[in-house]
């Protein structure tokens, strides 16, 4: 397959109704598009085009057996491509559209590439409503994971995307930096009962208090089949990434050089190293940042409000692992 194309870059903010309208064509004719949504910029393709969902995989990197979350425009979308149980109903009448991600029994007719075989299908309704447009525009539910080569931190702004897959994609949409700038929250939902499959923008509390389910942790069950996506290392800058829970653990960090060193926290411990501050909305960003900055090594501070940040001191986590690639 030809990886070699001219890029097109669409700016939303500017004109947004050619953006939509060029944006819609290209993904009605196969291509594959990237665009802004309120958690991370997407990488899109229509759901019924088995070649456009192909060149996703191809774009990206990523194993075929990582499954692609499909997007809709309307809640009631979701029963073309799901089975709709009460249960599911109750999330997305009190929860969509948002940074939740509902994994439900597939329906036929959607393909087993997006699902990579699975009989589930994950589907979600951005609450960026320039994203509801295109999906629209382009008349069928879209599937996209995130919009960054696999293994690299997830894009937050269009400038992002271009860094991984310029010349690798059709075209960007460009909407500025994403809100929230973490990926959804991914539930499977049993007739009873949600498992929570990754923690993400909407958090335990709103799932449990706004939509009135129990709520459990995927470890807790044996026989749920967990994300594939969580079992690859994600999230993470070639600068090695250490975490510190105090400043005495950041500080016995820098030890004796602190050269090539960044300190990423909420506020500034005063340890010799250069300071960025670290939010949800912004951590890949100081992530991407930093490698371009040629930085070794990050230490990030979490106090208890980073982590009483569920999905973010998930993220930091996985950034911290350690690398079985090289
Ligand atoms: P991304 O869109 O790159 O943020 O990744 C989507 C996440 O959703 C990955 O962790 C996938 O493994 C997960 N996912 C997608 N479809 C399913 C499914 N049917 N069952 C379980 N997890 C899924
Ligand atoms: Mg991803």
């Amino acid at each position: 397959m030809v990886l070699i194309m001219t890029t097109l870059y669409l700016d939303a903010l500017q004109n947004e109704e050619s953006s939509i309208a060029v944006a819609a064509s290209l993904l009605k004719d196969g291509h594959v598009v990237a665009l802004p949504t309120e958690t991370v910029y997407g990488l899109a393709a229509v759901i019924s085009n088995d070649d456009a969902i192909r060149s996703i995989f191809v774009a990206k990197g990523r194993p075929a057996d990582n499954p692609l979350i499909v997007h809709v425009a309307r809640a009631s979308d979701v029963a073309t491509v799901a089975v709709v149980s009460p249960l599911a109903q109750q999330l997305m009448d009190a929860l969509f559209p948002g940074p939740l991600t509902l994994v439900l029994p597939k329906h036929p007719n959607v393909s087993d590439l997006v699902t990579a075989g699975l009989s589930t299908v994950a589907v979600r309704m951005p609450d960026l409503l320039l994203t509801r447009k295109i999906i629209h525009a382009a008349g069928a539910p879209l599937a996209a994971p995130s919009a960054n080569r696999s293994g690299s931190p997830s894009p937050t702004t269009a400038q992002h995307v271009l860094e991984d897959l310029d010349g690798r994609i059709a075209a960007v949409v460009d909407a500025g930096p994403c809100r929230e700038g973490l990926e959804s929250t991914v539930v499977r939902v049993f007739e009873d009962h949600v498992v929570l499959l990754r923690p993400g923008a909407c958090t335990r509390e709103a799932i449990e208090r706004v939509a009135q389910v129990r709520l459990t942790d995927a470890h807790d069950h044996s026989n749920v089949q967990h994300s594939p996506g969580t079992r690859y290392r994600h999230y993470a800058p070639n600068a090695r990434v250490v975490i510190a829970f105090s400043k005495a653990d950041a500080q016995r960090e820098v030890g004796n050089d602190p050269s090539h060193m960044l300190l990423l926290a909420p506020a500034d411990l005063d340890i010799g190293v250069p300071w960025r501050p670290l939010s949800g909305a912004s951590v890949y960003a100081e992530l991407r940042r930093a490698d371009s900055l040629h930085v070794d090594k990050i230490i990030v501070h979490c106090d208890e409000q980073i982590q009483a940040n569920e999905a973010l001191l998930n993220r930091l986590r996985k950034a911290a692992e350690p690398r079985t690639d090289d």
